[in-house]
């Protein structure tokens, strides 16, 4: 009967121990998945500003994703292996992307993009370019940066978890790759 009380006691305590963890030690399974991606902007020299939840609008709108600062033009690549689902332009989100993988449950939206280099339809490997960071749509005003969004089914979800630990694709802009090509061409010749 001790005993029984004893266990009884253990139980509780677990359990209320577990209730009070802090949520942000929680795993996520996006935390997880995170390393097998490729950050959206590539080079190193870009850094998350808003997050999601941001005031937007003088407090009437939240902030559905992250802004990744960078300067007009640096590449944007594809966070994972997969199908450009919608090639858009929109008056708030600009030139946007949608990027959908088969292998993954959410779909990654990009906006504010400058040019937007693949066409819709267009299957892409994991860090390949598919745009520029820009400022079109409501970024007009702003300084140039990605919005970068995760729809899980019908909504939103916070995209930080899935890019916080996405190892960066180093920075080749799409005209001096087009250079590079060339140049090793005419040495082949
Ligand atoms: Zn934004």
């Amino acid at each position: 009967m001790k005993k029984q009380a004893l266990l009884l006691l253990l139980a509780v305590v677990s359990l209320v121990s577990m209730s009070f963890r802090d949520p942000h030690t929680r795993k996520s399974p996006a935390r997880s998945v995170s390393r097998t991606l490729a950050f959206p902007v590539a080079g190193t020299k870009s850094h998350i500003r808003d997050k999601w939840g941001a005031s937007r609008g003088g407090g009437i709108r939240r902030h559905k994703g992250i802004d990744i600062h960078a300067r007009k033009g640096t590449p944007v690549v594809a966070v994972c292996d997969g199908v450009i689902v919608t090639r858009d332009h929109t008056p708030i989100g600009g030139n946007t992307l949608w990027l959908k993988s088969p292998n993954q449950s959410w779909t990654a939206y990009y906006a504010h993009l400058d040019k937007q280099l693949v066409r819709e339809g267009q299957h892409v490997k994991k860090g390949q370019v598919i745009g520029t960071v820009g400022n079109t749509g409501n970024a007009r005003t702003t300084p140039s940066h990605l919005h970068f969004g995760v729809t899980q089914g019908h909504s939103w979800v916070n995209p930080l978890p899935y890019v916080k630990y996405a190892p960066k694709v180093a920075a080749v802009s799409p005209a001096a790759k087009k250079k590079a090509s060339k140049k090793s061409r005419r040495r082949s010749r």
